[in-house]
């Protein structure tokens, strides 16, 4: 399966795990997101956190030159010790750099991948550029696009609009249209925010049945705002209206993980229930942020600064250019394997002793601003939604993990969660009112399935 994540960042699994054998010993699988147009952008969604990272480069043009494009992408393969290496552009807005820009990324990357080496291209766009051209080339060289939609037209033009403030719903459908008639991979990114948060099954249903899409990913919007009204460095506590809810998150979740379980399992692909059923089975994480550990997913920008994650790209954090000191230090530097380790180094004792953390792993630093109940730094603002979320698909979980387990297939589920439904039903039906209630909650009919408001 190939995955991607987008304003977020581009997840590592499909990048290579075979040990490294250089003495610089930098993380064995690490992933660079490469922004050639920095935030540049030919939309302006109000909660893009990458539009204000403008600042950072006051006199740029945002465009990554043809000698850096050719400079990088040798450093990156050449970095790379396993026999897949995975290219992955972003931005702000990619396409903005022209197709031939990425014509030429192709060439220079066939130039220098090793014999043996396969190269995957991955991009994310908001498809406002897309066209015949650009989808026979993406299908020609089995790009991996990734197109950002937030669901029906109401709700993605809620926030994502151009820079006249007008919607863009109409365009984004007519380039998921395009991708599939030229049969181009291509995954949905939806951003989870105040204004799509509490219609998930409408989110869900569109972009299933509606978009026809098989890949999902829901991205949660946490955007902090500082003191000075910006978001450009993430510090304090408020988050801005956009925002979701914790509590919405987790319901957002849910909701879509009921339907999923009982219909869609082995069809849609929902990239954190994938992550999810991964920890059950005690496999590595397939998304960085329910990973122990970070810092093997790095952001590259247009001018060669390379920072430690797409979602750290402040000052702070800013590794180096590759112009100066080459990738593969940056990413194996002390600097870098710090910000890696202190994802688990950070987290309060609060989420060391959940019951839902070898699952949840604290999620992203991004998101730790809050305090435990006992008053310790670093609980993620997401915490209610997330533990909500795991706990709710705990049985579920142990029940694919165990198909899973015994050589059967995870969708197997489905038919089980039927049945038991059939002889629940039948079982209501005729249950006298003071008998317990075969649902097993231990109480009597009358007060809990019988009681009349149940479904
Ligand atoms: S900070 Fe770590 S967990 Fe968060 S997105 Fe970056 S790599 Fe992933
Ligand atoms: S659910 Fe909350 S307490 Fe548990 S690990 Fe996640 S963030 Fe920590």
């Amino acid at each position: 399966m190939r995955t991607q994540s987008s304003n977020d960042t581009i997840e590592t699994q499909g990048a290579p795990r075979s040990p490294k054998t250089t003495p610089l010993n930098p993380p064995p699988n690490f992933h660079v997101l490469a922004k050639p147009t920095g935030s540049a952008c030919n939309l302006a969604c109000s909660y893009c956190f990458f539009l204000a990272k403008e600042a950072l480069y006051p006199d740029s043009r945002f465009r990554m030159t043809d000698e850096l494009l050719e400079n990088y992408l040798k450093q990156y393969i050449e970095a790379q010790s396993g026999d897949r290496v995975t290219i992955a552009w972003q931005g702000g807005e990619p396409t903005l750099m022209g197709l031939d820009y990425f014509k030429r990324s192709v060439e220079i990357s066939r130039r220098y991948a090793r014999l043996g080496v396969q190269i995957e291209h991955t991009i994310q766009t908001n498809g406002i550029l897309l066209n015949d051209e650009w989808c026979t080339f993406f299908r020609e060289h089995h790009f991996l696009v990734g197109l950002s939609i937030d669901g029906p037209e109401q709700l993605h033009d809620a926030y994502r609009v151009d820079k006249g403030g007008r919607p863009t719903f109409k365009k984004v459908l007519a380039a998921a249209r395009l991708l599939q008639k030229h049969q181009v991979d291509f995954n949905i990114l939806t951003t989870v925010h105040s204004a799509n948060a509490d219609h998930p099954l409408e989110v869900y249903h569109f972009l299933r049945d509606d978009l026809g899409a098989q890949w999902l990913q829901f991205i949660p919007i946490v955007e902090r705002l500082n003191s000075d009204g910006r978001t450009l460095i993430q510090e304090g506590s408020t988050v801005t209206d956009r925002s979701v809810k914790p509590e919405q998150w987790g319901r957002f979740l849910v909701t879509i993980f009921d339907e999923w379980v009982q219909q869609d399992v082995g069809r849609i692909y929902i990239t954190l229930f994938e992550a999810a059923l991964a920890s059950w089975l005690n496999l590595p994480a397939s998304l960085c942020i329910f990973d122990k550990t970070c810092g093997h997913a790095l952001a590259i920008e247009h001018n060669g600064d390379v920072y430690s994650c797409d979602h750290f790209v402040e000052p702070k954090y800013l590794l180096g250019n590759i112009q100066d000191r080459p990738l593969i230090e940056l990413v194996a530097s002390e600097k870098q394997r710090f910000f890696g380790l202190a994802k688990q180094d950070s987290l309060p004792a609060y989420c060391l002793n959940c019951k839902v953390y070898f699952a949840c792993h604290g999620e992203c630093p991004k998101n730790r601003f809050l305090y435990t109940p006992d008053g310790k730094p670093g609980l993620n603002y997401l915490c209610a939604g997330y533990k909500a979320f795991f706990t709710y698909i705990y049985q579920p979980m142990e029940i694919m993990a165990k198909l899973y387990r015994s050589g059967r297939a995870p969708w197997e589920i489905m038919q089980l969660l039927s049945e038991e439904n059939a002889r629940l039903a039948a079982a209501f039906a005729t249950a006298k009112r003071n008998d317990f209630c075969p649902c097993g909650s231990g109480k009597k009919f009358k007060q809990c399935h019988g009681r009349g408001d149940q479904p």
